[in-house]
C-alpha cells in the first residue's frame, strides 16, 4: 500500500497503526484475546492495544486497555500484513 503524501498526518499515522494491528495479531491468531504491545496513540495515553478476532465477520476488533479508543478492521485478508 503506497501512503499518499496529500492526505493528512492523522490519517497516515492512522494506516500505519492500522498495518501494525494486523501484523501482530495475524502473527499470533488465537481464538483468545491478543496483547498486541502496541502503544496507543492517543495524546497523552500509555495504554497498549489489545485485538480479537470477531468470529461471525472475521474482523479484527482491537481496542485500548486505558482510554475508549478502539475499533474493528476489515479487509485485512488481502493485505499484505496478514502473517496467516
Ligand atoms: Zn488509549
Amino acid at each position: 500500500m503506497n501512503i499518499p503524501k496529500q492526505i493528512p498526518k492523522e490519517a497516515r499515522e492512522m494506516a500505519g497503526f492500522i498495518s501494525l494491528v494486523i501484523d501482530e495479531s495475524t502473527n499470533r491468531h488465537s481464538a483468545s484475546v491478543i496483547d498486541t504491545g502496541i502503544r496507543c496513540f492517543k495524546k497523552k495515553c500509555f495504554g497498549t492495544i489489545k485485538s480479537e478476532f470477531l468470529a461471525e465477520n472475521d474482523e479484527i476488533h482491537w481496542w485500548c486497555t486505558k482510554c475508549n479508543n478502539g475499533g474493528t478492521i476489515s479487509g485485512w485478508q488481502g493485505s499484505r500484513w496478514n502473517n496467516m
